[in-house]
């Protein structure tokens, strides 16, 4: 049934489920980085709800309901964040999605403006970056704060976190008192597939685009996380500006930002007609996939500020700007099978085959299908018809499945019970999802160790990346960690004959991996893989063991003596030393490599987590729980999975449940995440 067909009474019981939907939606992608439909599909029911709540609400028929879709900016700022008053709101846009809309954006600016065939209309087409809104504050040109949009009135203070984006100038010259430029940070589609991968490697969350990734690395409680990731920010707006703004027209203001030392947009356009406008857009449209970072479309602005003025804005949009978004990049495509990829640590990811396709200008013949729980709750079926997206325009990702297409006689998918590459048994750990191949001499493991291996916190070696490791691991050249530093000796002459490998690339590499057979304790550790053991542990261990002979002989017991190391972690690094193969592998590594004198970790031993043993339960915001951990352990603190009179504090997030009854029973201290928060952003 069309929207057109319902009587008043559906329409409102239709719009009370969409405005239920886009709320949940709305928290999902603003407040947890994490949503769980498409921007198309977001888009299309927003849509709807709009012109639902507009009709009701202009036939005076909103039944004592408060219109909210056509009102609200992003979502309610409910994270841990400490918070910040926009002095001046920070507004949405209204979105454009055909040439039509853009025809009668263009005439009704015209019109609202009461211009005459003659005069002229000055109108900024620039590129919409997809990233997250910042809004960034100065007195007397020095950098005091910083926002995130939030609701639009009030935002999350990311004061620290907007710090560590190199390209923000903590300090302009010549600036008004105060000045306030809001803009886009955002990250690039290369800096996001590493992140990802790296996030992969170290079983955290993976993000579904770029535009995620931005946000969940600047909204992270620990500043030092945020640095780490690769951030870029534009600057294409103002807010407060005291004693009085200096440009008059939009493009003028670039002007001064880039004075100031703000990256301004890459792309725009002064357009002075519809056809100039369009023109623009089918340009950029054309281009975005070659272009590094993600454009989800055009905003046009008018660039005169008088009339900027004149138009003013409706409740949460100016009038004087649009957003003109891009169609979906969607296609359909089939599966032809459901293969199996076998991970570092042997976990087990199904992907799908499939019939390839192009979608936006990329074709695409795989996407990952994660793990049994996304496959069963999406019903997704070898020989489906399926809607396949690129998420962010960089992963493929398999939206749903079309039911109506699927042949007779498919079957449910189910995960085997053997490694499809070695055939040993795949086993699953306690709370995973995932299943892990049970063999540690699987060759696909090993593949993707080598890579590990390769990795920046490990022996990061220039110009050896993961696509030279998957050739020289098919060629057969380099089987185990040793072999990376000895295969140039027997294979420099099959290299040179292989595209790409000149005599100066070769050269380079030779002296990067010369390089990188001096190596610092901690990240020899690193390099090992040992399950849990990330790169704070990493540092710990050699900090207590100052040499990896001794950390290879420690025992349970000298292990859990460490303020940080649990039992469990204790039991992995003891079993991963006793392996006979580990063994050998740091054998053959030690023949090789030197071992820099180990760094010292100087722990405050008045900060608050020295010696403690901390549980952390319930679901946390802004770290996950070996994030949490393994930043815990840098403060001399001990994490711990189970609570018991031995505890001192428990740090619990929302839906904490038993864990959180025995700690109260026991009298033990509980803090929230946010107190957390704050503690440890003391200390940083
Ligand atoms: P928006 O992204 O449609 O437009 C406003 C934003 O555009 C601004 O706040 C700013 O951050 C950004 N922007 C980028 N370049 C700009 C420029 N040059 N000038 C001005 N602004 C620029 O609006 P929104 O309210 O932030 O978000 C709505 C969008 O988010 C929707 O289009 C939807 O696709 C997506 N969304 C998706 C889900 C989901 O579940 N998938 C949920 C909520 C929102």
């Amino acid at each position: 049934m069309t929207q057109n067909t319902l009587t008043t009474s559906e329409k409102k019981i239709r719009l009370k489920e969409l405005t239920k939907l886009i709320l949940k939606y709305d928290e999902e992608y603003y407040q947890n980085d994490s949503p769980s439909v498409s921007d198309a599909e977001y888009d299309k029911l927003k849509q709807e709800a709009l012109s639902l709540e507009k009709e009701l609400s202009s036939s005076d028929d909103l039944f004592g309901y408060t219109p909210i879709i056509t009102q609200k900016v992003g979502s309610q700022v409910k994270s841990k964040f400490k918070k910040i008053q926009h002095k001046i709101p920070m507004l949405s846009l209204e979105n454009l999605f055909t040439d039509n809309d853009l025809k009668e954006f263009y005439k009704r600016q015209r019109k609202d403006l009461n211009l005459t065939p003659s005069d002229n209309l000055e109108i900024v087409a620039e590129s919409k970056i997809d990233g997250l809104s910042f809004s960034a504050r100065y007195e007397k040109g020095v950098f005091v704060s910083a926002a995130t949009r939030g609701d639009g009135t009030i935002g999350e203070d990311i004061t620290e976190n907007l710090k560590t984006i190199n390209t923000l100038p903590l300090f302009i010259k010549d600036a008004p008192e105060i000045l306030e430029v809001r803009g886009e940070v955002y990250m690039s589609k290369k800096d996001f597939l590493q992140l990802n991968e790296e996030q992969k490697n170290n079983n955290e969350k993976i993000f579904a685009n770029p535009r995620n990734a931005a946000a969940g690395s600047l909204r992270q409680l620990n500043p030092e996380i945020t640095r780490k990731r690769k951030l870029s920010l534009i600057v294409y707006a103002w807010g407060e500006v005291k004693p009085q703004i200096l440009w008059h027209t939009q493009t003028e203001f670039y002007k001064y930002a880039k004075n100031w030392g703000f990256p301004i947009q890459p792309f725009f356009e002064i357009c002075k007609t519809y056809d100039e406008l369009q023109n623009f857009y089918n340009k950029v449209a054309y281009e975005r996939h070659s272009i590094p970072f993600d454009i989800d479309g055009i905003v046009y602005k008018i660039n005169r500020l008088d009339y900027q003025e004149e138009l003013g804005f409706i409740a949460r949009a100016p009038k004087w700007a649009i957003a003109h978004k891009f169609p979906p990049e969607q296609a359909l495509t089939i599966i032809n099978e459901i293969s199996l990829q076998v991970g570092r640590t042997g976990v087990i990811t199904p992907v799908a085959e499939l019939d390839p396709i192009n979608v936006g200008g990329v074709l695409v013949s795989r996407a990952t299908l994660h793990n049994q729980d996304y496959i069963r709750e999406k019903d997704i079926r070898k020989n489906d018809t399926v809607i396949i997206q690129r998420a962010g325009d960089v992963i493929p990702q398999v939206v749903s499945v079309v039911i109506e297409k699927r042949p007779n006689n498919t079957i449910p998918f189910t995960m085997p019970t053997k490694c499809p590459i070695c055939n040993s048994d795949l086993i699953k750990k306690n709370d995973e999802v995932a299943l892990r191949c049970s063999n540690s001499n699987c060759p696909a493991q090993q593949k993707e160790y080598l890579k590990y291996f390769i990795s920046r916190e490990a022996f990061n070696i220039d110009g050896l990346g993961e696509s030279g490791i998957e050739l020289f691991f098919e060629k057969g050249w380099i089987k185990q960690p040793s072999d990376i530093f000895t295969f140039l000796q027997n294979h420099e002459n099959d290299l040179k004959k292989l595209d790409g490998f000149g005599p100066k690339s070769i050269q380079n590499l030779k002296e990067s991996i010369e390089k990188a057979k001096k190596i610092k304790l901690s990240k020899f550790i690193y390099s090992l893989g040992i399950l849990g053991v990330g790169e704070a542990t990493a540092i710990l261990l050699a900090n207590e063991f100052t040499s990896i002979q001794s950390l290879q002989n420690a025992s349970f017991q000298d292990l859990t003596k460490i303020y940080g190391i649990g039992d469990k972690m204790a039991i992995d690094i003891v079993n991963f030393f006793k392996d006979g193969n580990k063994q050998n592998l740091i054998k053959e590594l030690l023949k090789i490599i030197q071992i820099e004198n180990p760094e010292k970790l100087e722990i405050d031993k008045e900060n608050p987590f020295f010696e403690k043993t901390i549980v952390f339960t319930g679901s946390l915001e802004t770290f996950s729980r070996k994030q949490a951990e393994d930043l815990i352990r840098k403060y001399g603190a001990h994490p711990s999975s189970s609570v018991s009179k031995k505890t001192d504090l428990i740090v619990a997030g929302a839906n904490a449940g038993s864990k959180l009854k025995t700690a109260k029973d026991l009298g033990i201290s509980i803090i929230s995440e946010e107190e957390f928060k704050n503690l440890i952003d003391k200390l940083t």
